[in-house]
């Protein structure tokens, strides 16, 4: 298994500081910034501050406490949001695209927070 990052890639760019974003949260490891092209009423992406392409790359290289802060921004950003039924919201959907199966454009891992409006159902059925 042999992991490659390309360090400019658009969010390690933006993790850098070399293109803006709306930041909705900054924590040690992690950040979270509104998408560019919002698909609904909320639209937020949540990315690691580490070089890491995937999900799968991340949890086998990342350490517990990167791991654990990412996966805890996620759910603060739900909650920041709005979204999360246990408080005003109605629910939402996380998505992290993957390679090309996947459609992934940007390859720095990333979690599409999606939600404000109904999402439909999760995939189309195959034939
Ligand atoms: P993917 O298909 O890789 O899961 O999604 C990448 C997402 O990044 C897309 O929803 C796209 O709108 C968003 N995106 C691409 N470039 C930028 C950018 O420069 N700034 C922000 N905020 N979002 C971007």
């Amino acid at each position: 298994m042999a992991y490659v990052y390309d360090d400019q890639n658009i969010f390690a760019r933006i993790l850098r500081g070399e293109i803006p974003n709306k930041t909705v949260l900054e924590t040690e490891h992690s950040l979270a910034f509104h998408d560019i092209g919002p698909q609904a009423p909320c639209h937020v992406l949540v990315i690691p501050r580490g070089a890491y392409v995937s999900y799968d790359h991340f949890t086998a290289e990342a350490s517990d406490a990167e791991i654990l802060d990412f996966s805890r921004a996620v759910g603060e950003v739900c909650r920041m949001m709005e979204v999360s039924p246990a408080g005003t919201g109605q629910g939402y959907r996380l998505i992290s695209n993957t390679g090309d199966h996947g459609h992934q454009e940007v390859p720095h891992l990333h979690v599409h927070v999606l939600g404000g409006r109904s999402l439909g159902r999760m995939l189309e059925a195959l034939d």
